[in-house]
């Protein structure tokens, strides 16, 4: 017996389609964590804000602008002014001035989340900017990344705006560990703690290179397992993931075995994302990294 039907997490609004949209991969930083970074060449963003807003007119959408550092696209303002979604997240790590998020902070609907990288930053300025940004009202995202390198630096930051939490509810704060670092049982039992209560805010910084080996189509096909197991999952009816060349993808999980199935410059992205978002996709990713948390073990 097989698991045949996989549904994705209700989020709090059934009705909401989530889209992520890696802008770029270029980052003004280079963490030695970070999995997403990649020098390239600016892609351009027209044909990919037409699709956007063409979801937008069928589903409530919801886009989250991610990279690399999403605000170095030189196209930033216009990807603002043109998206005509439901709401808006941006994800940065503050590496540009005061003014420039000023301006950021002036487009409605819009949530900024922030991680703090303590081996790029100067604390003190990093600390003003973001007390800046909880000023302007909107929900400020803050997530510590809780590097062991920086072990005091990164607790005195999370405890300072722990502080300011309560009277400053557009402020949401969380703390994250680094994927390569391994905590000791005294650091697990306070970063444990404080997962309680906070918003669950998904963040991977690797690669499980186990995953793409038993997954990969070649893989599959090489060892006669090409009926191997399919679930219909409705990843593509609520979900999809945009990369900065424009390719589309059902889930992150697809984008990471660069499955896509059109991209904004195909004459015919409007019919195959109209299928997709009607009959979700067929899922033959075996171990799971996208967060559902349904195990998709063959059951016999
Ligand atoms: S972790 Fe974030 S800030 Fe650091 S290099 Fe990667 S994208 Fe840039
Ligand atoms: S990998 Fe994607 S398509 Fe497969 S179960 Fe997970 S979310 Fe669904």
């Amino acid at each position: 017996m097989y698991i045949r039907e996989i549904k994705l997490p209700q989020h709090k609004d059934p009705e909401q389609f989530n889209c992520l949209w890696e802008v770029t991969t270029n980052c003004s930083y280079r963490c030695r964590y970070c999995a997403a970074v990649k020098e390239e060449k600016f892609q351009e963003v027209d044909s990919i804000i037409e699709a956007i807003n063409y979801i937008a007119t069928k589903k409530k959408m919801h886009l989250t602008l991610f990279g690399g550092e999403a605000v170095m696209h030189p196209d930033f303002f216009q990807i603002l002014d043109e998206l005509k979604v439901s709401s808006l997240q941006v994800h940065t790590n503050l590496s540009k001035s005061k003014s420039f998020w000023d301006k950021v902070a002036r487009t409605p609907n819009i949530e900024i989340i922030i991680s703090y990288h303590p081996c790029h930053v100067d604390r003190d300025e990093f600390t003003e900017k973001v007390l800046a940004l909880i000023k302007t009202g909107i929900i400020i995202k803050l997530i510590v990344m809780l590097d062991l390198n920086y072990r005091e630096e990164c607790l005195d930051l999370f405890n300072f705006f722990e502080k300011l939490e309560s009277k400053h509810p557009n402020l949401k704060l969380s703390i994250s560990k680094i994927f390569e670092q391994t905590l000791d049982s005294k650091d697990i039992e306070w970063y444990l703690e404080q997962q309680v209560g906070r918003e669950d805010i998904i963040v991977f910084h690797g690669v499980d290179s186990i995953t793409k080996k038993y997954t990969q189509e070649s893989y599959l096909v090489n060892n006669n397992l090409n009926n191997f197991r399919l679930f219909k999952c409705d990843a593509g009816m609520r979900t999809l993931v945009i990369s900065s060349e424009g390719k589309f993808f059902a889930c992150s999980d697809y984008r990471s075995h660069n499955i896509s199935f059109t991209n904004s410059k195909d004459t015919g992205w409007k019919e195959k994302l109209e299928f997709i978002s009607e009959k979700g996709v067929l899922c033959r990713i075996d171990k799971c990294l996208c967060g559902c948390n349904i195990p998709k073990k063959r059951i016999i």
